[in-house]
């Protein structure tokens, strides 16, 4: 019989802090395709990868965590969660609270959201405030709530995320039988960075699990992290905070990472770099991946790529390579920008004619 994915707590149980009492909560996350990229890499003469985690159940990476928070809110007793969220967090969070029987209170900043993901939370019943502020300091106040109230913060300063989130990398060297040479990826909040990072080291040395006794070594070496953020929102790059982060890409829109000393050791760790990508290049590897790999994210997700493009541009992507880029949410969150030429007008489509020689005529074929 063929295997049906179970989820990433069940798939990795081994490797993650569960044992056979757990209840786990899970909507069916990970398991996601490694897609070759034919573009790009005859663009690089390397072998690019795609990891499509818009292909999880709510459209974004974020249910790999999601499914280790909840279920070890609801193994704390918990009865209802919260969480800071440019918008996937709360999608996520909201579909994964809905299972497990439990409330779930989102606070996103006034505005810059994407609609898809609002309707997301909206549709699956999530307490929702849009706050008077910025993400940061949504994640300021549901730091707070959570220590001065009864309920359960689900951000990814919550380790069980960063355990969830760390099967993105299992699953990498799973498909490809080692590590890549090189993994690229956004950076936001700085979550997955290290997340990945965390999940490329265990699975290179031994690991002492929980349930299983020492699980040997899976892959002989680890990749080479480049992160990206967006050039209005890069406070790793500037080291600063950013106050006022600015930029379309809303999901990486974040001006004082919670995991940014992490974000750092995995980048120096790996012996790589966390730069950042202009707006117009972010926009321009979106339609790279929609046009010529069928791939379509939203804006913050084609950051890796964006990066792959910029670094290439400057004669920096070495050849004969297996290049990961994640590229993080789904392009219906967020479809707005499929529909603008490259020029920034609207695309509007051909009207035709009830008729098969006018339509013919349309297409070129007369
Ligand atoms: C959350 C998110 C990011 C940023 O991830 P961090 O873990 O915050 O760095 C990037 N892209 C999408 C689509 C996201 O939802």
């Amino acid at each position: 019989m063929a295997h049906q994915w179970r989820g990433v707590i069940r798939e990795y149980a081994s490797r993650l802090p569960v044992n056979e009492s757990t209840r786990v909560i899970t909507l069916g996350e990970g398991g996601t395709p490694l897609v070759l990229a034919p573009a790009l890499s005859a663009l690089t003469g390397s072998e690019v990868y795609l990891k499509v985690e818009g292909m999880n159940p709510t459209g974004s990476f974020k249910d790999r965590g999601m499914t280790m928070a909840i279920t070890a809110a609801v193994a704390a007793g918990t009865e209802a969660v919260v969480c800071a969220s440019t918008g996937n967090t709360s999608a996520s969070a909201a579909a994964y609270a809905t299972q497990a029987g439990i409330k779930c209170a989102v606070l996103v900043p006034d505005g810059k959201i994407a609609m898809g993901k609002l309707s997301q939370a909206i549709a699956h019943g999530a307490e929702l405030l849009q706050v008077n502020g910025n993400f940061d300091n949504c994640l300021d106040v549901a730091r707070k709530l959570s220590e001065n109230y009864p309920v359960f913060l689900v951000n990814s300063v919550n380790p069980a995320r960063i355990e969830g989130q760390k099967t993105g990398a299992f699953e990498v060297v799973d498909f490809l039988g080692d590590a890549p040479d090189y993994h690229l990826l956004p950076v936001g909040n700085a979550g997955n960075i290290t997340a990945y990072w965390k999940g490329y080291r265990e699975y290179s040395e031994p690991y002492e699990s929980e349930t299983a006794g020492t699980l040997p070594a899976v892959s002989t070496k680890r990749p080479v992290m480049w992160g990206f953020q967006a050039a209005g929102s890069a406070p790793i790059v500037a080291g600063h905070p950013i106050t006022e982060p600015d930029t379309i890409a809303t999901a990486i829109r974040i001006g004082n990472p919670a995991s940014w000393a992490q974000a750092e050791a995995a980048r120096d760790e790996s012996g790589g770099l966390i730069d950042a990508v202009t707006d117009e290049e972010i926009l321009e590897a979106h339609r790279w991946l929609s046009s010529r790999e069928g791939v379509f994210v939203e804006p913050a997700s084609a950051a890796g790529v964006a990066g792959l493009l910029k670094y290439h541009a400057a004669g920096q992507v070495p050849s004969g390579k297996k290049i990961v880029i994640t590229v993080t949410g789904h392009g219906l969150k967020d479809p707005q920008w499929a529909l603008r030429n490259a020029d920034g007008s609207d695309v509007t489509p051909t009207k035709v004619d009830f008729d098969v020689v006018s339509v013919a005529d349309a297409l070129g074929l007369a």
